[in-house]
């Protein structure tokens, strides 16, 4: 299977903390990538760098047909190309509190996609389906909970029609009993073959989920492999003492 993402040689420092050293891996297309790692290693750093919020310090990150080397300048239009083939679904879902479901889900594909409003309200109706929120529509977010504002926050990624999926620990936010409905709907995405990266603490979903597991620490990816290896029989010490720690 051919890569969709290439991470090479991603460096990023914040003032003097040097966070990402030398962080390099592949993500074959239409599978499910897995970060995990102890508090502070840089994961969500460097999901920040492969949708360009935070711009790495240097590395080559390559995207489909896209390479964009963070160590040289990079101009706004290749910005622009390189982070509309990313979408993010953070922590807690951002969404804006006085528009609807539905005004959430189309407000990227209308404002800075310039699609129809028509096509893009038919595009959000499907996709407020797929993540069992279709009679939602017409809410407010206030009116749902938080595991179906995260929903919504799924569906508004999708609206924006990515290459790739990134999710920052998407139900770490969520009480216990709403996390498993978010990791149901991305779950789904996963059989329907979306290439996702997704920053998690949810070890069990990760081994269910994922087709291979990056264990980010140092800064760098100390271990990397399918989860059967990864989180049960893992090679580093390091690897086994996290994994210790949060099971
Ligand atoms: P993780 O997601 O693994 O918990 P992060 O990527 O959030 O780790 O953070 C890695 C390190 O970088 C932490 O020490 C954090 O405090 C620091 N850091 C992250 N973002 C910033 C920032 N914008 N400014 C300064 N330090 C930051």
């Amino acid at each position: 299977m051919s890569d969709l993402l290439t991470v090479r040689g991603l460096r990023k420092s914040f003032g003097t903390l040097e966070v990402l050293r030398d962080i390099g891996f592949d993500v074959p297309a239409g599978t499910v990538t897995a970060v995990i790692g102890p508090s502070g290693s840089g994961k969500t750093t460097v999901l920040r760098a492969l949708n360009a919020l935070d711009r790495a310090d240097a590395g080559v990150i390559t995207i489909g047909d896209l390479a964009v080397d963070f160590g040289a300048p990079v101009d706004r239009s290749t910005l622009a190309r390189f982070r509309s083939r990313t979408a993010m679904v953070f922590q807690s879902h951002n969404l804006f509190p006085h528009r609807t479901v539905l005004e959430n889900v189309i407000e990227g594909p209308v404002i800075v996609q310039r699609r129809p409003r028509a096509d893009a309200t038919a595009d959000a109706r499907r996709l407020l389906d797929q993540v069992g929120l279709a009679e939602k529509a017409d809410q407010y977010p206030y009116q749902l909970s938080g595991g179906q504002q995260q929903r919504v926050g799924i569906a508004r990624a999708l609206a924006l029609d990515p290459q790739l999926m990134l999710f920052d620990e998407p139900t770490s936010a969520l009480d216990p009993e709403l996390v498993g409905d978010v990791l149901r709907v991305i779950k789904d995405l996963a059989t329907a073959g979306r290439t996702m990266v997704i920053v998690t603490h949810e070890i069990r979903f990760a081994q269910q989920v994922a087709d291979q597991v990056l264990f980010v620490d140092g800064g760098v990816v100390a271990e990397s492999g399918p989860p059967s290896r990864v989180l049960v029989e893992p090679e580093r010490p390091r690897t086994r003492q996290f994994l210790k720690r949060i099971l």
